[in-house]
Formats: structure tokens, C-alpha cells, sequence
């Protein structure tokens, strides 16, 4: 089955008023060079509400780059999923290098995160991926599985799951994984969901994530395993960020 491409843009901690509507401007401008790549733009919380007045076309989604695993109460500074959900989110990040490293994500954690997205029904981006020093160590293999396996201990089915494989040196460093290199980790990653949830496993979408630009998004994407990216730096720009939805049609 022919796997929908997939481009998501994480601002991060970045990005105003004035680049959600020239970013919205220019995908929907572009919209017609990529009818068939799903785009979900996640910018920090308080800039939902201008996305959501913003212009839309049919596969642009919100999404939110992380929420809490609780349903509501004394989390001052963190979000519900209902809360998102109140602000046009369909998609969320977990399990971001950066919420691992420096914001208490454990894995216990992130599997929390998981199964309070899969119960409301919204799609669920679990980012995984190894530092320098373990790909070094050439334990690759063995810290994604490991990531994987604590993060969808719980889970039975795999509806509404995406992977992104962000290999923590590549992220913000301009350093990318070659193409090479990253398919391996992909195809790695689709034997290991095969082999858990069956047919269904082998057929989600699979991102990349690590300073993708538009000159190598398209040799990212045309690897078999690819099914699109996630970008951090180049979605902050709009005509870097069309580019790469161009390149994943
Ligand atoms: C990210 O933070 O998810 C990311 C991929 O960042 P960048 O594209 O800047 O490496």
C-alpha cells in the first residue's frame, strides 16, 4: 500500500504573529505543488489561535509539540490534550531529543504521553533517536529498539502512530544523516513496528528528523523507508519549508 508523505514543521521556541501568516500564505499558495503531502505545522502553544484564523487548505493540520500525560489539574505551565484539542490540534509531538535531555521526559514519561494521546484519538509523532557517542559506540540499533519498546510497551494497535527517527547529533547541528545512513535506521525501525503490530506496523509512516533543508530533503525522501520529515530550523523560513513539502510530493 502506497504510504501518504508526511511533513511536519516544529517551530520549537520560535516564530510570531507575522511568520504564521506569511507561512500560512505560502503553503497555501504552494498547496497545488503537493496535493498529495499531508503538512502539520506544531508552533509553540500560544501562537495556535493565530494559526487556527489563518488560511487553511485540506491537508494542513495543527499540531502541538508536546503535552502533559495528566487530564487536567495542578500542572501550572503545561498543557492537557483537551486543551490542545479546544485549540485546533489533531497531531502531537513526544518524545523530542530536546523534552528528553533537558525537560524531565523519561521513558515513563513519554509512554504516559502515548497512551493518553492514543486514548483521545489524536495522531501521535514519537520521535527516537541516538546521541553521537552511542552511534559511536554502534549502538544505534539497540537505544532506538529500546525507545520503541518503552514507549509502546502499552500500546496494542497502531492507528494514529507516526515514528520520526531523529538522530540527536543531526538535530540543529546541520550535520544530516546521509541518506544511507538514515534508511538503515528506517528500515530497522519498520521490521521492529512489523513485528509488533503486524501489517498494519509496517505500513505507518516513518519520518526523518536532523537539519533537513531543501537541498537533501528530496534524496531523504526518495529512500524506501521515508515517508517524510520532521524540520525544525528550515520550517522557520517559509520558502525552505515549501521547498521540502515540494520535495515530498
Ligand atoms: C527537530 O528539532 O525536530 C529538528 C529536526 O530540528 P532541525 O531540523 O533544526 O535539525
Amino acid at each position: 500500500m502506497q504510504r501518504q508523505p508526511l511533513v511536519i514543521a516544529n517551530w520549537k521556541m520560535n516564530g510570531d504573529r507575522h511568520l504564521v501568516a506569511s507561512m500560512a500564505e505560502a503553503l497555501r499558495e504552494s498547496a497545488a505543488k503537493h496535493p498529495q503531502v499531508d503538512v502539520v505545522v506544531c508552533p509553540p502553544a500560544v501562537l495556535l489561535p493565530a494559526w487556527q484564523q489563518a488560511a487553511f487548505y485540506d491537508n494542513l493540520k495543527l499540531g502541538c509539540q508536546d503535552v502533559n500525560e495528566h487530564g487536567h489539574g495542578a500542572h501550572t505551565g503545561e498543557h492537557s490534550v483537551a486543551l490542545v484539542q479546544e485549540a485546533g490540534v489533531s497531531v502531537a509531538l513526544v518524545g523530542h531529543s530536546e523534552r528528553r535531555q533537558f525537560y524531565g521526559d523519561t521513558a515513563e514519561r513519554i509512554a504516559a504521553k502515548v497512551n493518553t494521546l492514543q486514548a483521545s484519538g489524536m495522531t501521535v509523532v514519537l520521535c527516537v533517536g541516538e546521541s553521537a557517542q552511542q552511534r559511536e559506540q554502534e549502538q544505534t540499533f539497540v537505544v532506538v529498539a529500546q525507545q520503541l519498546h518503552d514507549a509502546l510497551q502499552h500500546v496494542e494497535q497502531c492507528s494514529n502512530l507516526v515514528i520520526a527517527y531523529e538522530p540527536v547529533w543531526a538535530i540543529g547541528t546541520g550535520l544530516t544523516a546521509s541518506p544511507g545512513q538514515a534508511q538503515e535506521v528506517h528500515a530497522f525501525i519498520r521490521n521492529w513496528l512489523s513485528d509488533k503490530f503486524g501489517p498494519a506496523g509496517a505500513n505507518l509512516q516513518l519520518l526523518y528528523g536532523g537539519s533537513v533543508k531543501a537541498d537533501n530533503a528530496e534524496q531523504l525522501f526518495a529512500q524506501a523507508d521515508i515517508d517524510g520529515g520532521l524540520i525544525g530550523g528550515a520550517s522557520l523560513v517559509p520558502e525552505q519549508f515549501v521547498a521540502i513539502c515540494n520535495a515530498a510530493q
